[in-house]
């Protein structure tokens, strides 16, 4: 049996990186922290599309997220490149450890968590945010299904 162990990660995690549609050419375009070192979620960062050399930059002192709402990065608000509709619902991830995450949580069967030490159960960990419909056993292989094609458009 496998085991998941909530490891206490918040979607604050898997900001390091957004994989994204690039909305001049539609190819796969990313953001980054301009400086690597700085790891604060209101670090500058830019957008950079390989493919047609689009370039933008953002240094703002506020974050507008939609976590359930539209599948798009914090940051630029860019549609993300990583999703596939199902379930009736849009499977999306920010980035490839996030959609690891995601995975790891819908391929274990037995789910274990523990509060923190400090402050008990907090609500902030991704593991309790993740929508219900991913929570469901029945829509286990679906879901996994899902992945793996988002995994084969990377
Ligand atoms: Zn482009």
């Amino acid at each position: 049996m496998e085991r998941f162990t909530d490891k206490r990660d918040t979607i604050y995690s898997f900001q390091d990186e957004f994989l994204l549609q690039c909305p001049s050419c539609q190819s796969c375009a990313i953001v980054r922290r301009i400086d690597p070192e700085d790891v604060s979620s209101f670090a500058p960062r830019r957008f950079s599309c390989k493919a047609c050399g689009t370039s933008k930059d953002w240094s703002e002192r506020k974050i507008v997220r939609s976590w359930y709402g539209q599948p798009v990065d914090d940051y630029f608000h860019y549609p993300l490149w990583l999703k596939v509709p199902c379930c009736g619902q849009m499977l999306w991830a920010y980035n490839l450890q996030h959609l690891d995450f995601i995975e790891a949580f819908v391929r274990a069967e037995l789910r274990e968590r523990k509060p923190d030490e400090q402050s008990g159960w907090s609500n902030r960990s991704l593991f309790s945010r993740l929508p219900k419909w991913m929570q469901s056993r029945k829509n286990r292989e679906a879901i996994l299904k899902a992945i793996a094609k988002i995994r084969q458009s990377v």
